[in-house]
């Protein structure tokens, strides 16, 4: 359905990316037919702009639309290397226009989600809604979600402890089969630990045809020509490919942060990255906005204000994170040395359970015995006094 000029709205959905496409979807379930609801984007969202990777325990929302999952991966440390079986995680892989054509097909046949494909200018607050300024016009609501990254909350998150997950990937085809297409490559740190931390993974769709995308972890963004010439260094040494061919190419950069992002202002709420959804440690994201979206619907359903503040476990869990960013972005150990700690010494699932932030406080600590204990404890105290 077309957006109305001026009409008051019960929710609006600044941005229809991951988070608020997310959000849409459950907010598409039949109990909300009776409110009005608006979804903006500048996009039209057909693009191949990018392939999530994010593991869950069985079936999940995104399966019909999912290209590949998988139980188990590789892992490979500058020194050692391990095949992890996920333990009843599946690693699912789900490239972006699979994503947005599954999430407009459901929403179209919904009479109360309307469409309005606009550059939003500005959003504005007020005591009782908020208002939406766009190239469309603008609309009021009593709620509005928004996931655009306003510059000034990027600034400010790049006060705390900030590195850019960079990257940039190539969907290989080779005549010849190259890849174990029933085992991605997680992360690969084989390679040249220059200017940051690096590694390439491998999510492979068949045997002759993959994704490799080569990705730093670093204050800086690199140009083009560098994660090239890492990608057909990591090709023809780690791969052993004679030849292949490149099809699409996909980059991008992920903020890392340890500034706490807002999660309201007004009636304005924020999801996504801009809402903090990206752990601060990792760049994974996805898992997160579903998990965000659900609390947000939750809410809703019990007709209280949709904020959904950090819980303690949040809290703790952002903690280890700032603590482990801390450690990169001060370079007090190397970040592949670390990661091979991680995945080494602990069982996947222990790993996944711990990143996803749903491990129990002896699964916390057998993870924390992974890395050097007397560096992590002053990095976490000296975070924990700089949160205080
Ligand atoms: C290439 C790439 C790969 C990634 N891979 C993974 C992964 O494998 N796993 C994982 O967990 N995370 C991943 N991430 C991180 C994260 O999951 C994604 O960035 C995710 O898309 C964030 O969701 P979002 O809704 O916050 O932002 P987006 O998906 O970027 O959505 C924001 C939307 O707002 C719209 N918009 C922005 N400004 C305006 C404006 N002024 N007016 C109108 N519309 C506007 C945009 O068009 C966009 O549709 C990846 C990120 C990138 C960039």
């Amino acid at each position: 359905m077309e957006a109305v000029k001026g009409t008051a709205y019960d929710y609006i959905i600044a941005g229809a990316g991951a988070a608020g496409l997310s959000l849409a979807l459950r907010l598409s379930h039949p109990d909300f037919n009776n409110r009005r609801i608006l979804l903006i984007d500048r996009s039209a969202k057909t693009e191949n702009d990018r392939t999530w990777c994010f593991w869950e325990e069985g079936d999940g929302l995104f399966d019909p639309v999912c290209l590949r999952q998988w139980s188990q991966f590789d892992f490979f440390g500058p020194s050692a290397s391990r095949r992890l079986e996920l333990g009843g995680y599946r690693y699912k892989m789900l490239r972006g226009p699979d994503f947005y054509r599954f999430a407009q097909d459901r929403l179209s046949t919904c009479s109360h989600i309307e469409w309005c494909q606009a550059e939003v200018y500005h959003t504005g607050h007020g005591e009782t809604g908020a208002e939406v300024h766009t190239s469309a016009g603008s609309f009021t609501a009593r709620w509005v979600f928004s996931s655009l990254l306003e510059n000034d909350v990027l600034k400010s998150a790049q006060q705390g402890h900030f590195l850019w997950q960079h990257f940039l990937g190539w969907e290989i085809q080779t005549e010849q089969a190259a890849f174990n297409s029933d085992c991605p490559v997680f992360m690969d740190f084989r390679t040249p630990q220059r200017d940051g931390t690096c590694f390439v993974y491998v999510l492979p769709y068949t045997t002759t045809h993959a994704l490799v995308e080569y990705t730093v972890f670093s204050p800086e963004v690199w140009p083009t020509y560098a994660y090239e010439d890492e990608l057909r260094a990591y090709l023809s040494t780690h791969l052993r490919l004679g030849s292949w061919q490149v099809g699409h190419v996909e980059e991008g950069k992920i903020p890392m942060s340890s500034a706490a992002f807002p999660v309201r202002r007004g009636h304005v709420l924020f999801l996504g990255t801009a809402g903090g959804q990206t752990k601060g440690s990792t760049g994974y994201t996805f898992s997160n906005i579903q998990r965000h979206s659900d609390a947000i619907v939750a809410l809703l359903r019990r007709s209280q204000p949709p904020i959904v503040n950090p819980d303690f476990r949040r809290q703790r869990y952002r903690l280890y994170d700032n603590t482990l960013l801390s450690v990169l972005c001060l370079g007090d150990f190397s970040g592949s040395e670390l990661f091979e700690r991680l995945f080494t010494r602990n069982p996947a699932r222990r790993m996944l359970r711990f990143l996803d932030e749903a491990a129990h406080l002896g699964e916390e600590l057998l993870v924390m015995n992974s890395v050097p204990r007397r560096l992590f404890a002053r990095r976490f105290m000296q975070e924990w006094f700089r949160k205080s």
